[in-house]
């Protein structure tokens, strides 16, 4: 029972999945998850369809347990994760790559895996992942974490590999990020529709139009639900000599923020345009601690005063692109009413490759959602952008300057 299994942790929350799962995929299906306990001890289980292998880690700044599973599909009950119990303050879950899984837990303060571990099905119980988490002091939560980073633990995160370039084909990449997946599913409509979903459906969209113009190799950080790190996104472009990034993102407005729309263009810069802008950008850029990826192990591989260099030329060519790109879609797409901003965003960072972050919209906005979400709009607009990339190339090719 697992009302038993939990009595000894002072009771159990219990979050009944409406639905019977199914296993049409093939993966093991995770259907009803269990919090129990206080804020000294807390136990954590997940019912499975069958025990998988699993393994769980810690990390700081914010406190979080990581547990790496195989792919699994989640049919937890709707709310799952937004509230929690003792030590765990929320958490979420999902793809982090083809055939990996992830459950990111935020600790309400530092914790120690007493316990991680699955079950098979036994007793009328069905197969079950439970870990255990117990109160501990920041001191003994740090050492743990050294401690832990020095045993070799297996990257789980997406790799991208560098595409070959076909021989004589001297046509400018373009890469099209469609931000977030996977696990990050970025921001929410009222109606439950993702950010995660509508970039990447623009991007595909965008992608399309581009190849058809003969002119260009296009090349995608992601075509499916994955999660890619931030760091590996601009990795990417700069390993396949990208002549431009355009990274595809939508925003949300919290209520009591009021109400913006239209879409905006972002060039990164050390200081922030305005206020809305930094917001943004750090929001943008939290998507790796969402995915429970540790940033402080990403090593920096030029040397600072070289990028310093390569960046102002690449800052220029950025705020070029930028402008092509706002004048050709103001005629096709309600615009944001200051649309040209700049932030310190992680995805556009590359020294070398002139990077530009597109908001198509908010999903805070009804007008907006509808627009952004609609087969027309995103016609019009990827025509838009390859009309803005053209622009952009044929200015670049006459040597005009920047
Ligand atoms: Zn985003």
């Amino acid at each position: 029972m697992a009302a038993a299994l939990l009595a000894g942790a002072g009771g159990e929350v219990g979050l009944r999945a409406a639905v019977a799962a199914s296993a049409s995929s093939g993966h093991p299906v995770a259907s009803d998850v269990r919090l129990g306990g206080d804020a000294s001890q807390t136990r954590f289980v997940v019912d499975l369809s069958r025990r998988v292998g699993i393994s769980a880690f810690i990390l700081a700044d914010p406190y979080r347990v990581v547990i790496d599973l195989p792919q699994v599909a989640f049919r937890l009950p709707r709310k799952a994760g937004e509230t929690g119990r003792g030590l765990i303050k929320a958490f979420r879950y999902g793809m982090v790559m083809p055939g990996g899984s992830r459950i990111v837990i935020d600790l309400a303060g530092p914790a120690r895996i007493d316990k991680a571990f699955s079950l098979d099905a036994a007793e009328g119980q069905p197969a079950r992942l439970v870990l255990d988490l117990a109160a501990t002091d920041r001191e003994s939560f740090m050492r743990t974490l050294a401690l832990d980073s020095r045993v070799a633990r297996a990257d789980t995160t997406r790799k991208l590999e560098t595409v070959v370039r076909p021989d004589g084909d001297q046509r400018p990449v373009i890469v099209v990020d469609p931000g977030h997946g996977g696990i990050d599913e970025g921001t929410h409509a009222q109606n439950g529709v993702t950010e995660k979903v509508i970039v990447l459906e623009f991007g595909n969209r965008l992608r399309e139009r581009l190849e058809q113009s003969g002119k260009y190799r296009v090349l995608m950080t992601r075509t499916d639900d994955s999660y890619v790190p931030l760091g590996e996104r601009v990795r990417f472009a700069r390993a396949n000599k990208a002549a431009l990034l355009i990274s595809i993102h939508a925003d949300a407005l919290p209520r009591h923020e009021g109400d913006a729309q239209g879409a905006s263009i972002y060039t990164l810069s050390d200081t922030a345009s305005d206020a809305e802008a930094a917001r943004l950008a750090e929001k943008e850029n939290r998507a790796d601690v969402i995915a429970g990826v540790d940033l402080t192990a990403e090593p920096g591989d030029v040397a600072d005063i070289l990028i310093d260099l390569a960046q102002r030329e690449t800052r220029a060519f950025s705020g070029q692109f930028a402008r092509a790109l706002s004048g050709e879609l103001k005629s096709v797409a309600r615009m944001h009413k200051n649309p040209l901003k700049s932030a310190g965003f992680r995805v556009l960072k590359a020294p070398d490759v002139p990077s530009v972050l597109l908001e198509l919209g908010y999903v805070s906005n009804r007008g907006d959602l509808k627009q952004i979400t609609s087969e027309a709009w995103q016609s019009r607009t990827s025509e838009a952008v390859l009309q803005a990339v053209k622009t952009y190339f044929l200015t670049r090719l006459a040597g005009a300057a920047p």
